[in-house]
């Protein structure tokens, strides 16, 4: 079994709604348990800025499944949330990102773990130091230090 770090965002359609939907399926996903969801955080989108603010948040799961396996899983819950690639970084329904798979380092055409953007994002940053405050990268780098080198100008926490 495998702790998963699973990014969850939105920015279309009723984004909080989405997120909130997408959490509820992830604990129902086959071989997978849901141990911990964050807060809603709300954040400025990435590239181009004609486009809503996102509702984010992260999940930890554990699983039996290989990576790409639940990166299938994954894929096919964007799809049943009406999911439409249109442009890079531009609005979507629900994106789904592996964040972590352990400690587990996956360079395939498919799947880059750690998720290469992570350590940037403090939208991914500050809801995984909330649910693991000791959480580190495979390499041994803190999260909560990387939390505090990224401007966190732009990040609204949904809930108290
Ligand atoms: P995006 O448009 O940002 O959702 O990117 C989706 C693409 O990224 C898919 O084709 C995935 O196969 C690929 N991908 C690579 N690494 C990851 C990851 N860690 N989590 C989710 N998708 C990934």
């Amino acid at each position: 079994m495998v702790n998963v770090y699973v990014g969850l965002g939105s920015n279309l359609d009723n984004p909080r709604a989405h997120v909130t939907r997408a959490i509820q399926e992830l604990s129902q996903l086959a071989h997978c348990e849901l141990l911990l969801s964050s807060k809603l955080y709300s954040s400025k989108p990435v590239g181009p800025q004609d486009q809503d603010d996102f509702v984010n948040a992260v999940v930890l799961l554990i699983t039996e499944l290989e990576a790409h396996d639940l990166l299938d899983q994954l894929q096919a819950l964007e799809q049943q949330h009406q999911r439409v690639r249109e442009r890079h970084w531009g609005p979507r329904t629900l994106d789904l990102d592996m964040l972590l798979f352990g400690e587990q380092c996956i360079s395939s055409s498919r799947l880059s773990v750690p998720h290469p953007e992570m350590k940037n994002r403090a939208f991914v940053l500050a809801p995984l130091v909330e649910l693991s405050p000791e959480l580190t990268m495979p390499d041994g780098t803190s999260l909560q230090q990387l939390l505090n080198q990224c401007p966190i100008d732009d990040l609204t926490c949904l809930e108290p």
